[in-house]
């Protein structure tokens, strides 16, 4: 599913695993882990609860001997539970090292992270740089070449400030800044090429932490290339801070068709889970019509006509209850994610927005002795009351949802929809 208004830039299709990434495959959300990665236990259980989020493939980071000797035993226990996600091994600085001597990590990841300014300087950089390519070519895996502004490649950067500084019109720092970024990744990924990686396992990113940065990289890059991109602002932040500017530079570009995989980069709040930035991914995708994976729940925000707190439960019971819901649906009933449900908080717009809702509901506003009318594809199916109205509404969602998607026969008359 994409958009028609949204065109996407054509990229080298790259398969990892059983996923394919670029090309005209849907824009896959990626997560990563933060826990050791030595940790077995701990990391395979993260890594099933972002796959449970909807992440669609999962980093871990690979730091040290013991986390490269871990990732085989993560792999097969996941495999073990029937949760086939790819993994992607994230390395810096003896990445060489350990793919050499852990061979068994090196075929069991999916794709490897390089960042092209860690491997190390001059020739040891060289070197490195191309072991962990013969490697990837030799066991078939994806490499991102992942550039990020906090470790560019000292040489390259050197060189090209050198250039410019000599220029006759020489670019402005961010311009300049931008285009060392691009062609540290380009130059990178021609060297995997040289070193037989072949285009279709290569996927680049430029991630820096600043919108406009982030915007005008990615311009530059999907102007000067076709092989596939992950998007991500890198160091994004916390709470509204880190979803709002990553969802302001992604779906600047998204909106242009860049962007072949994406990962918000949040930092957790104490105590908040690792799968918000899943969830966060898959709303920035869904609400620009590139993917769905959610029932959209459409709530009015709630006004003075709405006195207590009936209609904010109620809004939060029913998107809580299609996330569980979620979990068994979208094996079983194919097209679920598009539903639209509607739960508005008077009578001002709520009829209005019930009745172009899939299934919608809406509260009488103040006064708060409840009578809801239900509305099923455009026409009133029932009327709630009493203090089970939530309970009610869900029963009433479940059982539209199975007629309507489990391919039962469906009679639109009212008595169809008695509360259990
Ligand atoms: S639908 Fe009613 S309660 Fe909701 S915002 Fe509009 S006027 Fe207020």
């Amino acid at each position: 599913m994409t958009h028609p208004k949204i065109q996407r830039h054509k990229t080298t299709p790259v398969r990892i695993g059983h996923l394919c990434l670029g090309g005209t495959a849907p824009v896959v959300v990626q997560s990563m882990t933060n826990t050791d990665t030595a940790d077995v236990a701990g990391t395979l259980a993260q890594v099933a609860q972002l796959a449970r989020a909807g992440s669609e493939l999962v980093r871990v980071t690979v730091n040290n001997e013991a986390a490269a000797a871990a990732v085989p035993h993560i792999c097969e226990a996941l495999d073990r539970q029937g949760i086939n996600i790819p993994l992607v091994g994230d390395f810096h600085f003896n990445g060489h090292r350990l793919l050499e001597q852990h061979p068994a990590c090196a075929k069991a990841l999916a794709k490897y992270r390089i960042n092209p300014g860690n491997v190390g300087s001059g020739q040891t950089r060289d070197a490195s740089f191309a072991a962990m390519i013969e490697t990837a070519a030799r066991h078939g895996k994806a490499v991102r070449i992942g550039v990020n502004w906090g470790s560019l490649d000292r040489s390259l950067l050197a060189r090209m400030m050198d250039e410019n500084a000599r220029a006759e019109a020489p670019l402005e720092p961010d311009a300049l800044m931008h285009r060392i970024m691009v062609a540290s990744a380009l130059e990178s990924a021609a060297r995997a090429e040289s070193f037989g990686l072949g285009r279709d396992r290569i996927v680049l990113s430029c991630k820096v932490s600043k919108v406009q940065d982030l915007i005008a990289v990615y311009r530059l890059l999907a102007a000067e290339s076709d092989y596939a991109l992950h998007l991500g602002l890198t160091e994004a932040g916390m709470g509204s801070k880190g979803i709002v500017a990553s969802t302001a530079a992604l779906a600047v570009l998204l909106q242009e068709g860049i962007g072949d995989t994406i990962r918000v980069s949040l930092t957790p709040e104490p105590g908040e889970p690792r799968t918000k930035e899943v969830i966060v991914a898959q709303e920035i995708l869904q609400a620009l019509g590139l993917r769905a994976f959610m029932p959209v729940v459409i709530a009015c925000p709630g006004c003075g006509r709405t006195t207590s707190t009936l209609f904010q439960e109620l809004a939060k019971q029913v998107q809580d209850h299609l996330r569980e819901r979620m979990l068994v649906w979208s094996g079983k009933y194919p097209g679920v994610e598009n539903l639209d449900v509607a739960v508005m908080g008077c009578i001002v717009n709520g009829p209005g927005e019930s009745k172009h809702a899939d299934i919608g509901i809406s509260l009488p506003g103040s006064g708060e002795n409840p009578a809801a009318p239900v509305f099923i594809d455009g026409e009133k199916a029932a009327t709630l009351k009493g203090d089970r109205i939530a309970e009610e509404f869900m029963a009433i969602l479940d059982g539209y949802v199975e007629r309507r998607f489990g391919g039962a026969f469906f009679d639109k008359v009212e008595s169809t929809y008695k509360v259990p």
